[in-house]
């Protein structure tokens, strides 16, 4: 059975027997935190639990290697609209050791993507033409750079309060053990 159609069985007993009833909250977390971490699979459920937050609690925005790409992309506007509209008084930048985005080669990966069949002279006209390909697929050699980095744009990102304070973290995905980079508390 193809995984789509396993999901969707699933889940018309999730709701028939109303497995939701424990997930239930609101849009606004309690605990007024917004959360920028990585996508990978191991903090799914553990950094949350390593933090004690629960269903409810938090807002927690992902993208591979908690990366911001860009100050006026779609993860910035998520934190402030997390601060802004939804009530997050505080921001935490938590990247993690052994990240997928530590070994992105971009020249590698746009190999993968011509074997894939994505057509050569796109990704040439799209280099010609100026869009740093490479660039924007690079991941970063060092995490706790690559978070002080994210804390410092977001820091002093024009739109956002300055009373908010921006935390930056490095988890361990095999522990769930945090250490600090930026205390936000200090650089207010
Ligand atoms: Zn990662």
């Amino acid at each position: 059975m193809a995984l789509l159609d396993e999901i969707l069985e699933y889940n018309e007993e999730f709701v028939k027997e109303k497995r939701y009833e424990e997930f239930m909250t609101t849009k606004f977390p309690d605990k007024k935190v917004v959360i920028l971490t990585c996508m990978d699979t191991r903090l799914f459920e553990m950094l949350p639990k390593a933090m004690n937050f629960k269903n409810g609690d938090i807002k927690i925005v992902k993208s591979a290697g908690a990366v911001i790409n860009h100050p006026f992309g779609g993860i910035m506007r998520s934190l402030l609209v997390a601060v802004y509209e939804l009530n997050a008084d505080e921001i935490y930048i938590i990247g993690h050791h052994d990240c997928g985005m530590a070994s992105i080669n971009p020249e590698k990966m746009l190999e993968k993507m011509k074997h894939r069949g994505v057509d050569e002279k796109t990704i040439d006209m799209m280099e010609y033409s100026g869009v740093d390909l490479k660039g924007w697929l690079r991941g970063f050699d060092d995490v706790t750079e690559s978070v002080a980095h994210s804390v410092n744009m977001v820091r002093n990102h024009p739109l956002l309060d300055t009373t908010v304070p921006v935390h930056g973290l490095v988890i361990d995905p095999t522990t769930g053990k945090l250490d600090v980079v930026v205390n936000g508390n200090k650089n207010r």
